[in-house]
């Protein structure tokens, strides 16, 4: 069984006696803050100038500077901008205002297991990765609960980089739900292949190939968004509350015997062997390098994707269905359509 922590195995009073800069105030970066500050911690938020996030910050009342300013002030720094700006606002605005005894820590490790960011001798190193996304964590906090976090050390130069770890897991909820040990390379590679394989990327591509295949057979495309897209959530519901079991438990028979007999034709052996190949890219770095090459040369092959995806079919008409339904007025909703998480 992984090592687990919870409320008990922290002590907040860690986190509340340094001061903790959040680099970011976008989903994870405004969570973490508001959830630090309402904890009873020390928080700055560091913003490049002319930010868009800032008046999103000033608005809560929190104290924002420019990068260089609040990692100079602090001595405990998380970085949450994209993965893919992290190491552009290291070498500009943090690294040279380290000092012995800080810590930096990170929600994704992908800038330190492809080395693209390196802490100078004197810093620790952790990592506090909240597994939800970042309304949900300030959501569940307010609620009095948590979302479940992982968390790692990846350099303990002062020897109590897992007791700050562990307190600003705390702080930001995380260990109400519980928190898992793990290592920089296991939630990097991990997080990277859940996402590009089943999370997102699968998922994504399997609802798509299913609209697909329903209405070039020619049904309704709107009683296909229904059957392949919408009732998704039901069934992800009951999976994450009870196991896969759960979900078949709930089911019908029909879609019990359907999912045994069916589900391996679509999802067989060759899907397992492309996944593997998934996880070889992410393993050998190609997956990163591909990231970082192409957001380094303006994100040429990130934007024509994202339009080419934006383009398909079912984007039309879910847009359409939804705004005849009033399940989706909801705050993500609204917080999505602004742009910028
Ligand atoms: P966002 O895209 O939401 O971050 C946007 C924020 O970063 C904005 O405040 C933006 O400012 C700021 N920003 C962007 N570029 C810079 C820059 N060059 N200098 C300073 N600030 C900048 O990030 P996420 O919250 O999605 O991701 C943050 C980290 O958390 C990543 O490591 C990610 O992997 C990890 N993570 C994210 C999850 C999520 O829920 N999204 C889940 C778990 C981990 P402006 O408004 O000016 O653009
Ligand atoms: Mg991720
Ligand atoms: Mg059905």
């Amino acid at each position: 069984m992984a090592d687990m922590f919870y409320d008990d195995n922290a002590d907040l009073s860690i986190i509340q006696g340094r001061k903790v800069a959040v680099i970011g105030f976008g989903s994870q970066g405004h969570a973490h803050a508001l959830n630090l500050r309402d904890s009873g911690v020390d928080v700055r938020i560091g913003l490049k100038e002319g930010s868009k996030s800032r008046a999103k910050a000033e608005e809560q009342g929190l104290t924002v500077g420019t990068v260089d300013e609040v990692a100079q002030w602090a001595d405990v720094i998380m970085i949450l901008t994209p993965d893919q700006h992290q190491r552009t606002v290291f070498a500009e605005s943090i690294k040279d205002n380290l000092k012995d005894g800080d810590v930096l820590l990170f929600a994704h490790g992908f800038n330190i297991r492809y080395n693209y960011i390196e802490a100078p001798k004197g810093v620790d190193v952790a990592m506090v990765a909240p597994k939800g996304p970042g309304h949900t964590v300030r959501r569940e906090y307010e609620a009095g609960r948590g979302v479940p976090v992982i968390v790692a050390v990846e350099h303990n130069e002062s020897g109590s980089a897992w007791d700050i770890a562990l307190s600003y897991a705390k702080a930001i909820g995380g260990l109400r739900a519980g928190g898992i040990r793990t290592t920089f390379t296991e939630e990097t590679e991990t997080d990277l292949f859940g996402e590009q394989a089943v999370l997102c990327g699968g998922m994504s591509h399997l609802v798509q190939a299913g609209f697909e295949t329903l209405t070039e057979a020619g049904y309704q495309p709107e009683i296909a968004y229904f059957e392949v897209l919408h009732e998704l959530k039901l069934i992800v519901d009951l999976m994450v509350e009870g196991g896969i079991s759960k979900q078949r438990w709930s089911i019908s028979d029909t879609a019990e015997f359907g999912d045994y007999v069916s589900g391996p034709r679509v999802v067989d052996e060759n899907v397992k062997k492309n996944m593997k190949a998934v996880l070889e890219d992410i393993q050998n770095g190609d997956f990163a390098k591909r990231f970082i090459d192409d957001q380094d040369g303006g994100a040429k092959e990130f934007a024509e994707l994202r339009e080419k995806e934006a383009a398909h079919p079912i984007e039309g008409v879910g847009k359409e269905l939804r705004g005849m339904f009033s399940w989706n007025a909801n705050q993500l909703d609204s917080d999505y359509t602004e742009g910028s998480a």
